[in-house]
């Protein structure tokens, strides 16, 4: 099936703001694609290019994009940059790109999903010295060939930003109703294996059944709702808050580790891998990987050695297993906590075993927390003995009781340079918190170190999208943890809310944008406080 047709569909689909219109239009569009378009024309409707936790990446940022547009057009440099202040979208650019084309292709071709795909495969497979080169021409020789409508839905493809009014539950409640499924069970399948593209191809094979999560394929992890207070009266398993990241380890004939955005990061592991390898079992564990060395070491210790090539002499680690998923051709999802902790023990594994005791009593909760904080972790976990593991939900089953000072996870959407020694580093930080759109709650510089700002700078001029001299305002993407004082309510900023004392607690590249926190939760926690 032709990109022409999924380009078309997604303008339809954004030209129109009823959603029971859109799942209409977007179910006929995939009832009627071939088996491999369904799978291709699913992922990247998702906001994908490959499913989740497969280790492919394009690698191509902003900048790259901009430079391949500006080369193939007889427009000028300032006209399409006009076009991107005015447009704020990459893709609108390519459009207007294209109507000029300064390279023209030697044969005109019509590009098809699954041809689209392959060359995304190909970028993303470019190694090595002279790759930027290769993934330039393969793009470039894509583009080329596109019409203008299509170079917008390419490069929004591209950089995972359709911007079609499309949530994954519409484009879930659109597979649902193209083969006749149930959406909770598109949901479900989604949720256990990733993968939307197959999820949408068992749909329409009424096989949705079978979906199984799959060793070596990541699962969404079940999430945890905050306290303030303890205030239960059921016994509960109680574990401390370890502060490192999240790990999903899997075992069969080889391992793979993922993080909590599902990503592989497997490489960054190596002797978490050698000690899995050791064992005879197939398995799915969730734990926690934490630095460490006779104590728990500082998180943003571990952050560096995720970014780092070589991990070979960075700093030790632990992993601390809390709970399995799967073992040996079992789900264990749908047993009880208890149950799987047992499951787990049984297994004799020499990772570390997250400790844990059952109780209910409110003192010996709040001993252990004081314990727990005196070992350097963050906070304790409650979680209900006979809860079953769900997949990809936040809930009541599992609690997390952490600061008595909160902290909010923001996103950064405009960055200032500094002063002095930091005149040239991006150090001051604008940030938002999500509403109907984003919302400005603050600005922070204090809390990094001189290394971490000088990354930060880099990767902020990355997700430039505007230039203001003093300023640069940037897509929103890097997911700051940010420590207060207080909230106040202030005018400065959009949200109607301001933090006092802002500060950068760390910065999480484990969380997307998706992640962060709500204007609902701020004023939440505003009127908790007073
Ligand atoms: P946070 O920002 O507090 O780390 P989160 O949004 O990443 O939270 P939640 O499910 O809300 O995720 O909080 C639980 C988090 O705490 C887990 O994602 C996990 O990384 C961490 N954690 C630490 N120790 C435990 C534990 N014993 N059991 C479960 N999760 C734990």
């Amino acid at each position: 099936m032709s990109l022409r047709t999924f380009a078309e569909v997604c303008y339809r689909i954004s030209s129109i703001s009823s959603t029971n219109e859109k799942v209409k239009i977007l179910a006929d569009y995939l009832k009627a694609l071939d088996d491999r378009s369904l799978k291709i024309a699913s992922t990247f409707l998702s906001g994908r290019i490959f499913p989740r936790g497969s280790a492919l990446d394009l690698n191509l940022g902003y900048n790259n994009l901009w430079t391949i547009i500006v080369a193939i057009s007889n427009r000028s440099k300032d006209e399409l940059r006009d076009a991107y202040i005015r447009y704020g979208d990459l893709g609108r650019v390519a459009e207007i790109a294209v109507n000029d084309l300064k390279i023209k292709p030697l044969i005109n071709v019509e590009l098809d999903l699954n041809h689209v795909y392959n060359s995304f495969k190909k970028i993303a497979k470019a190694k090595g010295h002279g790759s930027m080169e290769e993934k330039r021409k393969i793009l470039e020789g894509l583009i080329i060939n596109c019409s203008p409508l299509e170079a917008r839905y390419l490069i929004k493809i591209i950089l995972n930003e359709l911007r079609i009014g499309l949530t994954e539950g519409l484009l879930e409640k659109s597979i649902a109703e193209a083969f006749n499924e149930r959406v909770d069970d598109v949901r479900r399948g989604v949720l256990l294996s990733g993968d939307i593209g197959n999820v949408a191809l068992s749909a329409k094979y009424s096989r949705l059944d079978n979906i199984r999560m799959r060793v070596l394929e990541p699962v969404s992890f079940m999430l945890a709702d905050t306290i303030d207070a303890i205030d239960i009266n059921d016994e509960m398993i109680v574990e401390y808050k370890y502060d490192g990241i999240r790990a999903q380890l899997h075992k069969s004939d080889k391992v793979k580790i993922f993080s909590r955005r599902l990503e592989d990061i497997t490489s960054s592991f190596p002797e978490l891998v050698d000690e899995a390898l050791s064992y005879n079992h197939q398995f799915i564990l969730d734990g926690e990987i934490i630095a460490y060395s006779n104590k728990p070491l500082p998180f943003n210790e571990l952050q560096r050695r995720l970014r780092k090539k070589n991990v070979s002499n960075s700093i030790p680690i632990k992993y601390i297993v809390y709970d399995i998923l799967y073992l040996d051709g079992s789900m264990l999802i749908d047993k009880s906590l208890v149950d799987r902790k047992k499951i787990l023990e049984s297994l004799g594994l020499h990772f570390t075993y997250a400790p844990y005791i059952i109780t209910n009593s409110k003192d010996e909760i709040l001993r252990k927390f004081e314990e727990s904080k005196r070992l350097g972790h963050e906070g304790l976990m409650l979680k209900e003995p006979n809860s079953l593991y769900q997949v990809g939900k936040r809930g009541k089953h599992w609690l997390k009781f952490k600061h008595r000072l909160d902290t909010l996870d923001v996103v950064i959407v405009a960055a200032e340079y500094g002063h002095g020694k930091r005149a040239t580093l991006l150090s001051d930080y604008t940030f938002a918190v999500k509403d109907d759109g984003l919302k400005v709650i603050g600005k922070a510089y204090s809390g990094l170190r001189d290394d971490e700002i000088k990354e930060m700078t880099k990767r902020l001029k990355e997700l430039m999208i505007r230039d203001e001299g003093y300023r640069i305002i940037v897509k929103p993407e890097i997911v700051l943890e940010v420590a207060f004082d207080e909230i106040t309510v202030s005018n400065r900023y959009d949200s109607n809310f301001a933090l006092r004392f802002p500060r950068i607690k760390r910065i999480r590249y484990d969380k997307s944008i998706d992640d962060i926190d709500s204007l609902d939760k701020v004023k939440a926690l505003y009127n908790s406080k007073r």
